[in-house]
């Protein structure tokens, strides 16, 4: 008969979380990776000591001095184009983005218009942005439905946003912060890192980071929290070597190995 043997079983990501602290320390690969991907709250965060709202309050105040009025890096013109740039914006870069809406915009600045230009257009116009056939159809479809339902107008609520072809959740969080000044917390994967690297937040879901900063964000901060943590994460806290040495909280901050 022949013999039967095991293969160990592979490292898989989502082991890294659940790591004991008697099976070594992970390596700074694994945390790194951890820290810095959606589904993946970094081990260590998870059980270093929370944040105090002093230390929050400090935090945000120093992101306020340093940039009063952060502003996203989306170009847009009116609520509507806002919501067509975040839509195109999945697994692609703001710039990116910016580089196709420029001329999409000039043309087509209200679901009528973008109505009238048709799928094939809008495809055309857009790309050079992955995942482009899918975005096409998308935003024709969004602009179908703002005009049957919303009287061409974007909605202000949640729930209608998300029910547009092609928004989600960060969608709804980024237009009802950014076209109506409500104090939402849109969680990308800069925000998302940042949550969990430096302990504010961590959790293993876009979600969870959400709440979590939702809950440790004094409202004063929260109408410009999305930016100043999405300009932190694209600008300091970078994914693979973070800045620590010029970070304005690292002083604050729990991440085990901030460079500091
Ligand atoms: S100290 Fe380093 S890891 Fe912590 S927030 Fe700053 S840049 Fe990020």
């Amino acid at each position: 008969m022949a013999k039967i043997t095991r293969k160990p079983l592979p490292k898989s990501r989502s082991a890294v979380p659940r790591r004991k602290k008697s099976a070594g320390k992970a390596t700074k690969k694994e945390t790194a990776k951890a820290a810095a991907e959606p589904g993946q709250a970094h081990p260590a965060t998870k059980k270093t000591k929370p944040w105090t709202p002093a230390e929050v309050r400090e935090a945000f105040s120093r992101f306020r001095k340093a940039n009063p009025e952060p502003k996203g890096e989306l170009e847009h013109l009116n609520p509507f184009t806002l919501l067509v740039a975040v839509v195109l914006s999945a697994q692609a870069t703001d710039a990116g983005v910016n580089k196709a809406t420029r001329a999409l915009f000039a043309v087509a600045d209200t679901p009528q218009k973008m109505l009238a230009l048709g799928e094939e257009t809008v495809r055309d116009y857009i790309k050079t942005i992955g995942l482009y056939r899918n975005k096409a159809r998308n935003v024709i479809a969004l602009s179908e439905k703002l005009i049957a339902e919303f009287g061409g107008e974007v909605p202000r609520s949640r729930a209608e946003i998300e029910s547009l072809p092609g928004a989600g959740r960060k969608t709804a969080n980024v237009v009802l912060n950014m076209a109506f000044g409500e104090l939402t917390m849109a969680v990308d994967t800069h925000v998302f890192r940042v949550g969990n690297r430096t302990g504010l937040a961590p959790g293993k879901t876009p979600l969870e980071v959400e709440l979590g900063l939702e809950r440790a964000i004094p409202p004063e901060f929260m109408l410009h929290a999305h930016h100043w943590l999405i300009l932190h994460g694209r600008y300091t806290c970078l994914a693979r070597k973070p800045r620590c040495e010029v970070c304005l909280i690292n002083d604050l901050c729990r991440w085990p190995e901030k460079a500091i």
